[in-house]
């Protein structure tokens, strides 16, 4: 695993932050990696390419029971975010239909054939969610209008350094993950939906060491789509889900005023979006799931943590864990840095639960809870589809920026960057209608 982290003690790292604690000492650690990766390559590693094995006790969850009870199950069914026995917060409705288009088959070249699907008059955003075998990496080759308007430009692969993700050629960024992998479009205002017929292709692949190798694959494809006009006003619901580590649980954390001023400062940073988090539940798990030693891989640590969400309710499932190491898999040692937090995609696949992507996990010490706070908002920001505003600058000083227009790639002020300090607080007018875009968010209830 490329550890930039190891050259530069002390450094946050992209796709999450790195502890300031227990930062190397790099001069006198070994240095078995490049300095500088392809950044394209550098990006999809540090979100998250688990490789590596390691075993766990069995979770169980237990539930806290003050939970409000499962919602919609988020499969094969139009959620009604008006649901419930609320009152709108006022704003025109959206909502969200659910919609399977099957099972597609990729080839030797590891691309599928043509998938054809309509999309609707009156969508404001569209969600693509990828779910293929363990440990292959799903892509889109291609999402294009019959009329040759290209969400995703179909030769990009051709002409990319890494299939990962695509920059260069997608204004709307796209990011490979295993298994499980979700799209949102539009993520920048230089792309817009238009109703027809849209065509899809995918792409399939294993990356081993450097390598990729292009894989015969089923997948199957879900659209999660969101009509009418983005509110200003949402709700988002969240799971937190306590392993036990440094000494959290659900009676402790709701008596740890450190972890309460956490929370609030997550719900004030997204609140700038219009993003309440409600309903929030308490959940516990048991077995040593609290050590993110390994991220990499179906059978790795963090697949194993955000397993264990397994039947809780739809939402997104924020795990607080006891340290979650950036170097990881390639055998050498752990605990090059850390990491504050990490999320399971860009974005995440909506409402899913307990799958090896489902979440995001958060290093749980509390010794800065705003910090703490900002490392919850950063990673579900992450999880609803924002990338960061900047990665960290390679050898050269070279970075890649995200393209939102209004959203200036230095800013250090910006909750996205990718370096998060004191002053990391602003989301721009483009990254809250990013946000806006998640399927996941709900109707706000007045109290
Ligand atoms: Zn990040």
């Amino acid at each position: 695993m490329p550890s930039e982290a190891a050259t530069i003690p002390r450094r946050m790292w992209a796709g999450a932050f790195a502890s300031r604690h227990l930062a190397p000492q790099s001069a006198s650690l070994p240095m078995p990696l490049p300095l500088s990766l392809p950044l394209p390559l550098a990006l999809a590693l540090v979100l998250g390419l688990w490789a590596g094995s390691a075993c766990g006790e069995p979770a169980s969850l237990q539930s806290d029971g003050f939970g409000d009870g499962a919602g919609a199950d988020g499969h094969d069914a139009t959620i009604d975010p008006d649901a419930g026995d609320g009152v709108d917060s006022g704003d025109t409705p959206s909502t969200v239909e659910v919609r399977d288009l099957g099972t597609f088959s990729t080839g030797q070249d590891g691309k599928s054939g043509k998938i054809e699907f309509d999309l609707p008059a009156g969508v404001t955003a569209l969600t693509l969610t990828l779910q293929g075998p363990a440990d292959v990496e799903l892509q889109i080759a291609g999402l294009e209008r019959s009329s040759a308007v290209a969400l995703v430009p179909p030769a990009w692969i051709g002409v990319s350094a890494d299939p990962g993700v695509c920059l260069g050629p997608c204004a709307n960024r796209i990011l490979a993950q295993p298994e499980r992998a979700a799209f949102l479009f539009p993520n920048t205002p230089l792309v817009a939906l238009e109703p027809g017929l849209q065509r899809l292709r995918l792409f399939a692949f294993r990356r081993e060491g450097g390598e990729v190798t292009p894989v015969v694959a089923k997948v199957a494809v879900r659209l999660h789509l969101v009509f009418g006009p983005l509110r200003e006003s949402n709700a988002l619901p969240i799971n937190l889900i306590y392993t036990g580590a440094h000494g959290l649980t659900k009676d402790s954390a709701a008596a740890d005023a450190d972890f309460q001023k956490a929370l609030a400062e997550a719900q004030v940073r997204l609140q700038v979006a219009g993003i309440t988090l409600e309903p929030v539940r308490h959940f516990e798990v048991a077995g040593k799931l609290g050590f993110i030693l390994k991220r990499e891989g179906s059978d790795g640590d963090l697949a194993a943590l955000f397993r264990a969400g397994e039947g809780l309710p739809p939402g997104v499932n924020v795990f607080f864990v006891d340290s979650i190491y950036a170097a990881s898999g390639g055998g050498g040692p752990p605990g090059l840095d850390l990491m504050l937090g990490i999320a399971g995609g860009i974005p995440g696949e909506p409402d899913a639960v307990g799958t090896s992507r489902a979440g995001i996990a958060v290093a749980a010490e509390r010794d800065d809870p705003v910090r703490l706070g900002r490392a919850i908002a950063h990673e579900i920001g992450h999880y609803l589809g924002l990338f960061h505003t900047t990665e960290a600058p390679d050898a050269d000083g070279d970075a890649i920026a995200d393209p939102l227009p209004d959203t200036p790639a230095p800013a250090g002020d910006n909750l996205m960057h990718w370096s998060v300090g004191a002053q990391s607080t602003s989301l721009s007018h483009e990254q809250a209608q990013v946000l806006r875009r998640s399927p996941m968010l709900r109707q706000r209830k007045r109290p």
